[in-house]
């Protein structure tokens, strides 16, 4: 996102709306004067009352140019004067959106303490003269006017709603991973952010394990607005962002990465993008009975998040116990009270355990195109009750061997693609910071991939 830079005379709201609205949308906030005192060491009066008008402006230009470089994405209360610095204007103009925050000036004369601000020392005259000079310029140099002449909150609610607007245009993406070329992402993103934004833009970016720390330098220099994550780098993202949300912390796994003002949040949402593709099938978790194939990543997430949704008990069978016993000993500490067991991969162990199983999901690459490697034993499959649901969390091919079998036992099921489209929509309710209604985006990306992959 563009910097926001708030322009208007002395008392205008500028620095209460901003860091009002900063604080409301999560957004870095700079206050232009507060920067120089600093730099300087004095007061904005105590500045002019030594060195003159002219040895404050070259500071003001000095803070202009240290406060809009990269990383972009602040909101930014600019000095009164500012504005009337051709070179402030053209660094405004290309770091930023410029708002110029319009307050009637007797308002502000009413508000302002004369004894602190330079230029109302001599009267409320000199003031109004002063803003019969400068409006013009701040109209021109604006590229929106927010008339601020009512109350605090409403200035607030006008402020957010332009920043929420100049966040949403020219939404810059990318998809990272190793290989990306096979990534669906763009074209599960842009229907969607169509919706919201102008010319939103979802690049793939081919990044390595070793080049992670120079991608995320990249994104904080250039601003981009966020990106997916996707195989092999969901776990090793994490250590070059500022904020976890808890859950992908507990996953330990991050497939979404939001930059806010240059801090970079990281979510999953993956393990609710099932949760909701199950949900888009009618299929309640809650109190439900899950089996889940492998202990990878994916059956991680997914078992945890089962768990939180009110799992009643949740089963992880794998080759290996070691990763299955990890996952039974988080989702322990996340809920005591679900029941969960392990075991391994045999075909009398599974089926045994199909017998009592509400959910069954398959969260290996077994049955996926490009590998070879497939169940060699689907049996497991008839032990299931007659109401169970078959999930498959690949989508390629849209119909494996494990959803044939389901079908044959008219069984209900469904492949991997809604859990994609769902973890899609989910990433992007956090880039563009606002609720989707979910089902009616996953139906327009359906649309969009035009038949790209089925969903079953
Ligand atoms: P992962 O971390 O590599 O885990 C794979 C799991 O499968 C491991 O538990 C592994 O067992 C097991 N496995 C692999 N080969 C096996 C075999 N021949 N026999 C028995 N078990 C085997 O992978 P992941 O990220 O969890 O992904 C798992 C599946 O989910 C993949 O098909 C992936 O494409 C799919 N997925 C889909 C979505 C979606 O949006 N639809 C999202 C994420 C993942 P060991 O532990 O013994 O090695």
């Amino acid at each position: 996102m563009k910097n926001v830079i708030l322009t208007g005379m002395m008392g205008c709201g500028k620095n209460t709306l901003g860091a009002r609205v900063a604080s409301m949308l999560g957004l870095p906030f700079e206050d232009m004067d507060a920067f120089i005192e600093r730099s300087e060491g004095m007061t904005i009066s105590e500045i002019f009352a030594r060195h003159g008008e002219e040895y404050f402006r070259d500071r003001e230009t000095e803070a202009v140019m240290a406060l809009c470089k990269y990383p972009e994405g602040k909101i930014i209360a600019a000095g009164g004067g500012a504005p009337l610095r051709a070179a402030n204007l053209e660094i405004f103009r290309k770091t930023g959106v410029v708002v110029f925050i319009d307050r009637d000036p007797s308002l502000i004369v009413k508000s302002l303490d004369t004894e602190t601000r330079p230029l109302l020392a001599d009267g409320p005259e000199k003031f109004f003269d002063i803003y019969d000079r400068r409006i013009e310029i701040y109209r021109e140099s604006a590229d929106i006017v927010l008339e601020n002449h009512g109350s605090l909150a409403q200035g607030a609610d006008k402020l957010a709603e332009i920043v929420r607007g100049i966040r949403l245009s020219n939404m810059r993406l990318a998809v990272i991973g190793d290989p990306i070329e096979h990534s669906l992402s763009p074209n599960i993103h842009l229907p969607i952010l169509r919706e919201y934004c102008l010319n939103p833009a979802c690049d793939k970016v081919h990044v390595r394990r070793d080049g992670l720390g120079d991608w995320v330098k990249r994104v904080r220099e250039e601003g981009v607005d966020g990106f997916n994550v996707t195989m092999p780098h969901k776990a090793g993202i994490m250590e070059f962002l500022d904020e976890i949300h808890p859950e992908a912390e507990f996953f330990q796994s991050v497939n979404t990465v939001v930059n806010k003002g240059g801090r970079l949040y990281g979510y999953n949402t993956d393990a609710e993008g099932f949760v909701a593709a199950l949900e888009d099938r009618g299929v309640e978790v809650r109190g439900s009975r899950a089996l889940i194939l492998g202990a990878g990543g994916a059956a991680g997430a997914l078992s945890l998040k089962l768990a939180l949704c009110g799992a009643e008990s949740i089963v992880i069978l794998n080759r290996g116990s070691e990763k299955a016993e990890k996952i039974a000993a988080s989702i322990r500490e996340l809920a005591p009270s679900i029941k969960v067991s392990t075991g391994g991969f045999d075909t009398i162990t599974i089926s045994e355990y199909c017998r009592h199983t509400d959910i069954l999901i398959n969260a290996t690459p077994l049955g996926m195109a490009g590998s070879d490697a497939g169940f060699k034993d689907l049996s497991f499959i008839d032990s299931l009750p007659k109401t169970a649901f078959v999930s498959d969390l690949i989508y390629s091919p849209p119909m494996t061997e494990f959803l044939h079998k389901a079908e044959s036992l008219s069984l209900t099921f469904q492949n991997g693609l809604d859990m994609l489209i769902y973890q899609g929509i989910i990433a992007d309710e956090y880039y563009l910071d606002i609720k989707i209604d979910r089902a009616k985006a996953a139906r327009r990306v359906r649309l969009a991939l035009g038949g790209k992959i089925d969903n079953v």
